[in-house]
């Protein structure tokens, strides 16, 4: 593997505060060594190095979390919102204090390029400080009676306690968007974050504890995720399961849900479709194409998965699209020049070869890029003529190969994006408002990103349609996730 400039991983991912970088599990605020000290090797996936050790907790401390959330749960419950707020607001100072240490954790596990780890602490945090002021706004209702005497009153109230599953791929950001409206509701979480990248949601719980988060509120802990999740979901005592990851591990929570009548959200796979018209603006199209499929090394489940330019523009979108592309940096995300940093692991990276193979036996041209040289260094990879039935235009990729797809008319263009069975985003890039308005509309996905790739942020409901999932996450709809109503009919009066 290559290492960077000759640097171990520890010294280039050194940060200012090392005691946010933690080897135990939170529970009921106590940091816990699991049992048997059973633990998890984290490991930084430009170097392949080992770079810490995250707990593997036993069901009987998966146990504990869910005990402690339940203990927690009466007294935050009742806590004045603005004194969870005030909680809240101080997280997100000690989250963007700490901006820095925690884009070197996220890019220490997780690889991808440091500017990029920033923006995820800045975006993440913005879900802390949005929900630190959503608190103080859980209106209730009061409803004009149909039949004298009665006062009919809705109220929301905390759903109890919740547990967030997390993925590997925005391992902060994934966590404060469903903690921080969560706690902001009133409920309390227990978080198992994915086992690649547990380090920044350890780095999360330390901020979150020197903010004055009661003990209990949120426990963090990590292990083998068929256990941790089948104890989840039989558990009498959470309401809630708010998962992002694959669709087949979503459909297999909610199965074990059922018995339980759980609450969930789950935000799954998409599979998303750009759409560039003949009257696009051109550097706009190449722009939203670069940010929504090469974000992230392609490594979002709002990428872009299948590109489709219509017969006007297709030449000269391929042409100066493939410039950018073969301007993009490759390697370490220390590097602050790069752009594509090194995949998950060695599976991301077949995954990814294995869609680049399957559409060039379709008759695929490649204009840029290619194969990975060994390692988990995928080259960014552009590919002309990709057949409309290819491999990538079915799963999610989830790296960076741009597959484009010639298109004739507009029917024919939205005919192309709505045929999957995922509906989470989806882009066009026009300048003809009639155009945006109707595809906009047709278009089946839960977001729409317009002339722009980038699209979240903490302050609007993001969540998908079809397999992409139920709920919604960030706004004021965020909060709904973790509420219930409760109707009061208070009769003789
Ligand atoms: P990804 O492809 O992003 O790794 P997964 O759905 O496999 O997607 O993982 C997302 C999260 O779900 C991770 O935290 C992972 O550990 C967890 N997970 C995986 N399998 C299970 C399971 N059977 N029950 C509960 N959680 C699981």
């Amino acid at each position: 593997m290559p290492h960077g400039d000759g640097a171990s991983s520890l010294q280039r991912g050194k940060l200012s505060r090392n005691d946010l970088i933690r080897d135990k599990a939170y529970i009921d605020g106590k940091w816990i060594e699991a049992d048997g000290s059973a633990s998890i090797d984290v490991d930084d996936p430009f170097t392949g190095e080992i770079i810490g050790k995250a707990p593997s907790v036993s069901e009987d401390q998966t146990k504990a979390a869910i005990s402690s959330a339940e203990k927690a749960f009466p007294g935050w419950a009742k806590e004045l919102t603005r004194h969870r707020g005030a909680i809240l607001r101080r997280w997100f100072d000690l989250v963007m204090d700490h901006q820095e240490d925690l884009a070197r954790l996220i890019t220490l596990e997780n690889g991808k390029p440091l500017k990029e780890a920033r923006a995820e602490v800045a975006y993440g945090a913005g879900f802390i400080e949005f929900y630190a002021d959503e608190a103080g706004r859980m209106f209730g209702e009061t409803i004009p009676s149909p039949v004298e005497g009665r006062r009919l009153l809705v109220e929301p109230e905390p759903i109890g306690v919740c547990a967030a599953i997390t993925p590997w791929n925005f391992p902060l950001a994934m966590l404060t968007r469903k903690a921080a409206p969560a706690l902001a509701a009133g409920c309390t979480m227990v978080a198992k974050p994915a086992s690649q990248t547990p380090l920044s949601a350890y780095a999360l719980a330390v901020l979150a504890e020197e903010a004055g988060l009661p003990a209990g509120v949120l426990n963090v802990i990590t292990g083998k995720a068929g256990m941790i999740g089948g104890l989840l979901t039989s558990s009498p005592v959470v309401r809630k399961i708010s998962f992002t990851g694959s669709t087949e591990i979503g459909a297999k929570l909610m199965e074990a849900s059922a018995p339980s009548i759980k609450r969930l959200s789950l935000e799954l796979g998409g599979n998303a479709p750009l759409l560039i018209f003949d009257d696009a603006d051109l550097e706009t199209a190449v722009e939203t194409a670069l940010v929504a499929k090469f974000r992230n090394s392609g490594q979002s489940c709002i990428a872009a998965n299948r590109i489709y330019a219509q017969k006007g523009i297709y030449e000269a979108f391929l042409k100066a699209f493939a410039k950018r592309v073969s301007a993009l940096a490759l390697g370490d995300g220390f590097n602050e020049a790069t752009d594509i940093g090194p995949l998950i692991d060695k599976a991301g990276v077949a995954k990814v070869e294995e869609h680049l193979d399957d559409a060039v036996a379709g008759g695929a041209t490649i204009l840029s890029g290619g194969k990975s040289s060994g390692g988990q260094l995928m080259p960014p990879t552009l590919l002309r003529d990709v057949a409309p039935d290819a491999l990538l235009t079915r799963e999610e990729t989830f790296g960076p190969l741009a597959g484009v797809i010639p298109f004739a008319a507009e029917e024919e263009g939205v005919r192309f994006a709505n045929d999957t069975p995922f509906g989470l985003a989806a882009y066009l890039c026009s300048e003809n408002p009639a155009t945006i308005a109707r595809v906009g509309r047709t278009i089946e996905s839960g977001m729409v990103g317009i002339n722009t790739g980038l699209i979240s942020t903490a302050v609007v409901p993001f969540g998908g349609v079809k397999m992409s999932g139920l709920g919604r996450e960030g706004s004021s709809h965020g909060l709904m996730e973790y509420l219930n109503l409760k109707y009061l009919c208070h009769a003789g009066l």
